[in-house]
């Protein structure tokens, strides 16, 4: 389904409609993958702007932090960034371990406003804790550097998003283990990358550009790994876990699920579901069933109903 924006998993786009009893409702894990990655990049860095075409050509949404006090934040690349689908985030105008909001404000004026978006994701500079209280009256996430894997409904901080640094010069194969061991376990893995090997501004940990290429080739040809900015992966693993903690309200064989969204989530957004049997309807209209085995449920209406 286009308007959902959500990627097509991977299987047999022939699954039956369930017919059984009504029942059984249940958000599916990473939109019917196995596990999903996001790739951001941080600072507004030379190499990442050097690059970019490069980066844009493997054809997947990255997440750019960009630090709006660099110059390097008035380059059209990030235009060109947004245009072709890649998310804008918050790394704060100057880049302080320290702050009152201030700073946090002012990068997020300065991207609103030159590229006429809503920001809903930052990123700790210096993966600094004062980032985790002040997020959490301005975003929906904000990403932090240590790393770890994150799980559907599970409890992790998306105030302190875990992410993967990965070290100086890493190889392809450093990287594959870290999206390997989370697709073996059903996971989501947030990767933090300063920029590549050439860059003029000192990029932290820089890797080789054909490594991350390799890398990224790699995940793409395990066919089963959604690869998505952090936005994305984030509103679905936010929104299941919203939904999954909803309230069912039974009435004569109806039953509806009602839920409450995060504050600073962004509208638009969709989980898939599925069902043993019956019919699902949000405002009244009947889901259509996905052959690929799902129904896909828009979030806004905070409430889906199951009927025979
Ligand atoms: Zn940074």
């Amino acid at each position: 389904m286009v308007e959902s924006g959500l990627p097509t998993p991977p299987g047999s786009d022939n699954v039956a409609k369930p017919s059984g009893a009504p029942g059984g409702f249940k958000v599916i894990d990473w939109a019917g993958f196995a596990g999903a990655v996001s790739y951001s990049f941080d600072d507004s860095n030379s190499s990442q702007i050097q690059n970019f075409e490069t980066l844009n050509g493997l054809g997947v949404p990255f997440t750019f932090y960009l630090q709006t006090g660099k110059n390097e934040s008035n380059d059209p690349v990030w235009q060109r960034a947004l245009d072709a689908g890649h998310e804008l985030g918050n790394h704060t105008q100057r880049h302080s371990s320290e702050d009152d909001g201030s700073d946090t404000d002012a990068a997020t004026r300065f991207i609103e406003s030159k590229f006429n978006i809503k920001v809903y994701t930052m990123a700790a500079p210096n993966g600094s804790p004062t980032y985790t209280n002040l997020a959490k009256t301005r975003f929906m996430i904000n990403r932090g550097v240590a790393n770890a894997l994150i799980a559907p409904n599970d409890s992790t901080d998306p105030f302190t998003l875990p992410s993967y640094i990965p070290p100086q010069n890493a190889s392809a194969s450093v990287m594959n283990e870290q999206v390997t061991s989370a697709r073996s376990a059903k996971r989501w893995r947030t990767f933090c990358i300063h920029g590549f090997n050439g860059g003029s501004d000192q990029a932290y940990q820089p890797i080789p550009l054909q490594a991350f290429v390799d890398h990224v080739n790699h995940v793409k040809g395990l066919g089963d790994v959604w690869i998505d900015s952090i936005l994305n992966v984030g509103a679905y693993w936010l929104g299941q876990k919203a939904v999954s903690s909803g309230t069912n309200m039974k009435n004569g064989d109806e039953t509806t699920i009602t839920w409450r969204l995060p504050e600073h989530f962004p509208t638009g957004k969709y989980v898939r579901v599925t069902v043993t049997g019956g019919t699902l309807k949000q405002n009244g209209v009947a889901l259509p069933w996905n052959p690929h085995g799902y129904y896909e449920m828009a979030l806004d209406p905070k409430s889906v109903t199951l009927s025979p």
